[in-house]
């Protein structure tokens, strides 16, 4: 009888032989990066939807798992070749779109650590210095909203819109649990006999909307709390609904923008605090891009009051430099966490591995398996220190008073507002009748087809009720300067004059 000694099956990548494999991996995709950013004419190549759509048909050629696999090196080469060339270039001056900043070099090193190590944070014995790592930024973020790091809690999340569930989710239980003695997730909605209420700024986030939807709460409840002329909650009318609020219903959540996606507005905090305690109510700060603000001495004043709020959501992959995911829930008191815990309390649940210490972080999470995002936050951060994060604030948020002044001076634009934060919206003012809002609209698309500027749009409401189409432009890319900006605004009002043109002659 003959065996057969199998040849192995994989390349796992932590081994020592993996290790070097991964080294000469890397530097393979590395050199391919290099020579697509050396040839790239604009922030994303030419030709649209069509263009990405066949230069996939063309990369993907074949199925995902071929009846045999392929040589790692070129199987690598290939795929990383093309998703560079149709990636959206974000360290490019026109890439102007999304909050989406350039990563700091340390990030993306960690990164590579993250995946080489593949550990987890759901148990002790997924990760033991990874969840250490994660307790710590997680406290010392709450730390720098302001939080008593002694009584706050939280968790990493992959993004706002995740931080934004989960906050709504410890609302409803932990405000129904005050003012019922009973536990929603535990008996349902029905059985206690109350309608949950949401209080929100008109222009809300919609993975708020999306919460209160997915929590059963319903989107008819949320009640918009009338703004003022700055766009700004009115704190008397949040008080006057609470106050009003009928029979059967029950208001568990004050949501307040602390940096809306536009605008850049902050809700008046301290005055939403007071009026949320009174009636005993959460109350939900939603910095998932203000939060950058925090970093900067000159803005910081912005977001006082932000250490009032039960939980804040924060996002480090818009300001903070480190890539998707970064991101943050943090809440005043750890307890509040427990709609995520399956056991009451954890160290009353008498089991001995918790007591002994060996406690992982499933009970503050939507997730088991999760991903360890808290060392590129660490390595990044320590880096760059608290002065550079804030000038790197400062110098976007410059940047887009820069573009504010600029178009305010043309006379064939219109600005939104002045920034607060980073975001600039403008429209383009075409003459000859012409609908300004599809003319916006088809100039953003002319100039990200030609692959020449990236730029994204939103509305904004009027007080008939009607919207605006404006464009608008993200700053997060410090390295950016006001002469290339310039040059950008330069060659949109050619682009737009030219579309006006054939418009006009058509
Ligand atoms: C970006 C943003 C979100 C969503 O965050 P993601 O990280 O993209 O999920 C939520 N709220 C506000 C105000 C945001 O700007």
């Amino acid at each position: 009888m003959t065996t057969t000694v199998p040849g192995p099956l994989y390349q796992p990548a932590g081994t020592a032989a993996g290790l070097e494999s991964v080294r000469g991996l890397v530097n393979t995709a590395l050199d391919i990066l290099q020579e697509v950013s050396a040839a790239r004419l604009g922030p994303v190549a030419p030709g649209g939807p069509e263009g990405a759509r066949s230069a996939a048909a063309k990369a993907l050629a074949g199925p995902l798992l071929p009846e045999q696999g392929g040589d790692a090196t070129e199987v690598l080469g290939d795929l990383v070749r093309s998703y560079a060339e149709w990636s959206v270039d974000i360290t490019h001056p026109a890439a102007l779109a999304r909050m989406q900043p350039p990563p700091t070099d340390v990030a993306a090193a960690a990164e590579l650590v993250g995946a080489v190590l593949n550990q987890s944070l759901h148990a002790w014995e997924s990760g033991p210095f990874a969840l250490e790592l994660d307790r710590w930024v997680i406290a010392q973020l709450a730390e720098l909203v302001g939080y008593d790091s002694t009584e706050a809690g939280g968790t990493l999340t992959s993004g706002g819109s995740v931080s934004n569930l989960m906050a709504m989710t410890m609302a409803r239980d932990t405000t129904i649990a005050d003012k019922l003695g009973r536990h929603a997730f535990q008996e349902g909605l029905l059985r206690l006999g109350v309608q949950p209420v949401v209080l929100c700024p008109q222009g809300v986030h919609f993975s708020i909307e999306r919460a209160v939807r997915l929590l059963g709460i319903g989107e008819d409840n949320i009640r918009t709390v009338p703004i003022d002329r700055d766009g700004r909650m009115i704190p008397a009318e949040a008080d006057r609904i609470l106050t009003e609020l009928p029979e059967g219903e029950l208001a568990v959540a004050i949501v307040a923008v602390a940096g809306s996606t536009d605008l850049g507005i902050v809700d008046p905090l301290p005055e939403l605090a007071v009026i949320a305690r009174k009636h005993g109510v959460w109350l939900h700060a939603d910095a998932a891009y203000g939060a950058g603000a925090l970093f900067s001495p000159r803005l910081r004043g912005m977001l006082d009051g932000i250490a009032e709020a039960d939980s804040v959501t924060m996002d480090l992959h818009k300001f903070g430099w480190t890539p998707a995911s970064s991101a943050a829930l943090l809440v005043r008191r750890a307890e509040t966490m427990l709609s995520f815990g399956l056991q009451p309390t954890t160290c009353l649940s008498a089991d001995d591995d918790t007591c002994a210490g060996y406690i992982g972080s499933q009970n503050t999470s939507l997730q088991t398996t999760r991903r360890v995002d808290a060392l590129k936050i660490a390595v990044s951060m320590r880096t760059l220190g608290r002065e550079a994060v804030g000038a790197m604030v400062d110098t976007c948020h410059d940047l887009a008073r820069h573009a504010a002044a600029r178009i305010q001076a043309e006379p064939k634009l219109e600005l939104g507002t002045e920034p607060p934060l980073t975001a600039v919206l403008f429209r383009y003012l075409p003459g000859h009748g012409l609908d300004a809002d599809a003319f916006n609209g088809a100039l953003r698309r002319r100039v990200m087809e030609d692959g020449r500027a990236l730029l994204a749009r939103t509305h904004i409401a009027e007080e008939d009720g009607t919207s605006r189409v404006f464009l608008k432009l993200m700053l997060l890319n410090p390295e950016t300067t006001t002469g290339q900006l310039d040059r950008i605004i330069d060659e949109l009002l050619a682009t737009a004059a030219e579309q006006e043109a054939a418009a006009a002659g058509a």
